[in-house]
């Protein structure tokens, strides 16, 4: 399939929200070119035909929180402190063509070490080798109070995906420079860990006029801003100075709520990270206290994000894959059904949130997302019914196609890593301290 062909027999789900239906979908060139109603007679097209009956064509799933070039650290030590440049880049290479043969055709990489995710992005769109089409954020602005990696964030300069800005005209001058070394997003933490906090959720790490700063500089240039951010009044803040779009959003009050509304910016929950490592500690020798923190965050916030969805905030699937609870390729359906499972959506709403709305992510939602004439040829062919289980866009033996631009790819397994890289992990003399 290459350039003008015809999925016959289609259960079609287009993105939209709207119900499947049966169809034929004509692709031409890259994009799609019409969508035949059932009974259509199809003799005399030239394009080739493709019989799909009783599979189901959707678009590509656009994962909206990924982080490509941290390969699946187990801690934060390994990530801030155990990867190199050259190597990070090499190795997000191997791992994008893990996630478009999962069936993820575009995401978002929210960070990224070092330049890797806008150097990715851009030999992908040279056609150098096979990914997802990506939209990017640059190395995370942090102030000196940190981050999510708490006391490993320097007072400032750079280090991992952080860029630490200790005053006004830093914040500027980094925002200009990753503009200019092409970012398609300004990723700030909003939040961070600090040691001695008793509120709930993060500590706000950034005042107000600093990200309203921060907001119009990148604006001013063209270029949207998006916020991490565990907690309520820095949710309120972040959009109210301006955010485009916030990830995680966890501990939002009613305010809060009604700014996202009002504003209409996209969430991104990104459940998984914390879904996976509860489902899967024992498995993973996870820590404890991450799983309390976890479960905690899952359960007091479901109420409010159902309520948000209710009131119209438009809700990404976002996977945080990347990380070693969260490996390429793997999980990037799960935010699906976590949306199912623990904020009652449908399942035709949940892929809605992966694909139309996931589209502002890539900030192509002309483009993106669906299917309907005149929109990028970037499809899914399953074996199966996601819309009345979305975990079988999770089984990759059910993926029977991925197109991508309009052309078919291979869907051949990568070669496996024989070994991680010297030094690339954590070593540790002993798994613990020696008793006498
Ligand atoms: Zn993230």
């Amino acid at each position: 399939m290459d350039g003008d062909f015809i999925l016959k027999n289609a259960s079609i789900v287009d993105g939209s929200g709207a119900s499947s239906y049966s169809g034929h979908v004509h692709v031409s060139g890259n994009k799609i070119e019409a969508i035949y109603a059932e009974d259509s007679e199809l003799s005399d097209q030239k394009a080739e035909i493709v019989d799909i009956a009783g599979q189901t064509v959707m678009p590509g799933l656009i994962d909206a929180h990924c982080h490509i070039s941290f390969d699946e650290p187990v801690s934060n030590d390994e990530l801030f402190f155990h990867r190199r440049e050259g190597l990070a880049s090499i190795i997000a290479g191997t791992n994008a063509l893990k996630v478009l043969q999962s069936g993820v055709t575009s995401f978002f990489d929210a960070d990224s070490l070092y330049n890797v995710g806008v150097d990715l992005r851009d030999a992908i769109e040279s056609g150098i080798i096979p990914g997802p089409r990506m939209a990017v954020g640059g190395n995370a602005l942090l102030t000196s109070a940190g981050g999510t990696a708490g006391r490993l964030i320097p007072d400032e300069g750079k280090r991992g995906y952080g860029a630490v800005v200790t005053n006004r005209d830093e914040i500027v001058l980094e925002i200009r420079r990753q503009i200019k070394m092409g970012v398609d997003w300004i990723k700030i933490h909003v939040t961070g860990m600090v040691p001695r906090q008793d509120s709930e959720g993060e500590l706000q790490a950034w005042s107000f006029e600093e990200l309203k700063l921060a907001c119009d500089t990148a604006h001013e240039l063209g270029i949207p801003v998006v916020g991490h951010c565990r907690g309520a009044a820095s949710l309120k803040d972040a959009v109210l100075a301006g955010m485009d779009m916030i990830l995680h959003g966890t501990y939002m009050d009613e305010e809060g709520l009604e700014l996202m509304v009002e504003k209409n910016v996209p969430l991104v929950p990104t459940f998984t990270f914390q879904a996976n490592l509860i489902d899967y500690a024992d498995q993973m020798d996870a820590s404890k206290d991450y799983k309390e923190i976890f479960e905690k965050e899952i359960q007091d916030n479901v109420g409010m994000f159902r309520k948000a969805f209710d009131a119209g905030v438009p809700f990404l699937c976002g996977s945080e894959s990347g990380f070693s609870v969260t490996p390429y390729g793997d999980w990037h359906y799960r935010e699906l059904e976590v949306f199912v499972d623990k904020l009652d959506m449908t399942p035709l709403e949940a892929i809605t949130c992966a694909t139309k709305n996931a589209a502002v992510a890539m900030r192509k939602e002309n483009d993106l997302g669906l299917i309907s004439p005149g929109y990028k040829a970037d499809l899914l062919v399953i074996d199966g019914d996601p819309t009345k289980d979305v975990t079988v866009l999770g089984k990759k033996e059910l993926i029977k196609y991925v197109i991508q631009d309009g052309k078919q790819i291979d869907l051949t397994p990568a070669q496996e890593r024989i070994k991680d890289p010297a030094g690339w992990r954590i070593s540790s003399y002993s798994g613990k301290i020696l008793k006498k």
